[in-house]
């Protein structure tokens, strides 16, 4: 067994030796290793997934290695290969359903489709037999002594999908690790679902490790929540789906506006902290963004090449125009507050408002005012129903995570990878978020269509 190192996948082995070279993504140990042949499963699951069933992840066939769009791992190989392992229901499960205490936790902010996935996991729960199923209200903060846990049966999820937000709440910040865990033990929980983006996946990572370490026959799986769609390996996260339709609403409301207005001009400032997924795929979607900016990709604002002197020209020659940027772009125009969350993170100044009054001012000072509008959706967007697409996603994630967490997995994610359903070891998709490569084709089919050109 060769190892190798890889950028972005820090447990992987190489299954062949030769070209094309083969990685696959190790899954953390099962949690009740010592049932080494497990419990038959009772339930009828229209087949079984074998343990050592895997997804291809990619393979990219590159002529050269400065293919456009091209990631490549090893100068001297053109073609790679990368495997998962494939979720589903096993034959063979690790915890006797009348033994089984699930926990329900959503953490962080909201994201459509959290209910969709808390329906989901409780209805799989109750036909596999168990019977003790809670809700731990307000993320993490619920394992504390005050809050009272959420009995859950399928009578209470069952139209809970129809709305957006969390049925249990949300929050971030919290009882640390060890409380958290001393509380799971109190409880008797011996399954733990926990949905949630990269903060919260840190945490259910920590608690899968302290369990470890007191030998508690805990699993814990996770289903990332994550809006921004920024989980490295998955094709994309729930709710993404949802956002980028919402964002296109808030667009359109934006150049009617802008349309409408003389010498207008449109300003919407979508989600996306360290990626401009949201905001790239809205203006693909629209066709009706002259500008997006994202944090990827550096810009200027003033100056001869920068954003204002193009919507100068737009306004010439279109008469509005209409801009799109992600929470996270253009951080660098902004004074730091150092200001954090409760969970620690850094609270970002407001680009879309530095925009619009740096806009104002601009036209102002040439002496041919523009009508300048600020649209910023985030919360209507987070807050609503999970959409057809978004639906679907979370049935399937929500069911799997149960069949992970049956099949003794812990520490585990699961998620949508080259259109298959697969389950994932968490530390290799939290390192870092997923960013949006400028060099890649769908970026360069984002300029096409906005026309936009390069800010520096
Ligand atoms: P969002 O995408 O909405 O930001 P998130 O999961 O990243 O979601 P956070 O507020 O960062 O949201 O974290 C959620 C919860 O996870 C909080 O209760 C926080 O205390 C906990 N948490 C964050 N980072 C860690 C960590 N490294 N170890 C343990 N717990 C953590
Ligand atoms: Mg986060």
């Amino acid at each position: 067994e060769q190892r190798f190192h890889l950028p972005h996948l820090t447990d992987v082995y190489a299954d062949a030796m030769s070209y094309p070279s083969t990685f696959c993504l190790r899954m953390r140990t099962p949690v009740n290793e010592d049932f080494a042949d497990g419990y038959p499963s009772d339930e009828k699951w229209h087949g079984y997934i074998n343990n050592n069933d895997r997804v291809l992840l990619k393979v990219i066939r590159y002529s050269s290695p400065t293919s456009a769009g091209a990631e490549c791992i090893d100068p001297n190989c053109t073609w790679v290969e990368q495997w998962v392992h494939r979720a589903g229901p096993r034959e063979k499960i690790y915890y006797k359903p009348e033994n089984v205490k699930a926990a329900i936790v959503t953490c962080g902010g909201l994201c459509p489709g959290l209910n969709d996935v808390i329906r989901q996991i409780v209805i799989t729960l109750e036909i596999y037999g168990v019977k003790n199923i809670v809700g731990i209200p307000f993320g993490y903060r619920g394992f504390g002594k005050e809050l009272a846990e959420m009995p859950l049966s399928r009578k209470v999820v069952q139209n809970v999908h129809l709305s957006g937000g969390s049925l249990l709440g949300v929050s971030r910040g919290g009882p640390n690790v060890s409380e958290i865990v001393d509380s799971m033990e109190e409880r008797g929980i011996n399954m733990l679902f926990v949905l949630g983006g990269n903060g919260t996946h840190a945490g259910a990572n920590a608690i899968h490790d302290e369990c470890r370490k007191r030998q508690l026959k805990v699993a814990v799986v996770g289903v990332p929540k994550t809006i921004d769609n920024d989980i490295l390996l998955m094709d994309k996260t729930f709710g993404f789906d949802t956002a980028v339709e919402e964002a296109q609403r808030a667009i359109n409301s934006a150049y009617i506006e802008a349309h409408s207005a003389y010498r207008g001009i449109g300003i919407v400032k979508l989600m996306g902290r360290s990626s401009g997924f949201i905001a790239m795929q809205a203006s693909l979607a629209s066709g009706q963004i002259d500008v997006c900016l994202i944090p990827e990709v550096p810009f200027h604002l003033h100056g001869p090449h920068g954003v204002l002197r193009h919507l100068k020209y737009l306004l010439e020659t279109k008469g509005s125009a209409v801009v799109c940027v992600a929470e996270g772009a253009g951080q660098n125009f902004l004074e730091k507050t150092n200001a954090k969350d409760a969970s620690g993170n850094i609270v970002f100044g407001d680009i879309g408002v530095h925009i619009q009054q740096e806009t104002k001012k601009y036209f102002k000072d040439i002496g041919d005012p523009a009508d300048v509008k600020y649209i910023d959706p985030t919360y209507m967007i987070r807050a609503c129903r999970a959409n057809a697409s978004d639906g679907i996603l979370c049935t399937v994630l929500g069911q799997n995570a149960v069949h992970g967490a049956f099949a003794g997995y812990s520490g585990i994610t699961v998620g949508i990878c080259n259109t298959h359903y697969v389950y994932l070891p968490i530390p290799e998709v939290i390192s870092y978020p997923k960013v949006l490569d400028p060099n890649s084709r769908m970026w360069h089919r984002c300029l096409t269509s906005t026309g936009q050109p390069d800010f520096v």
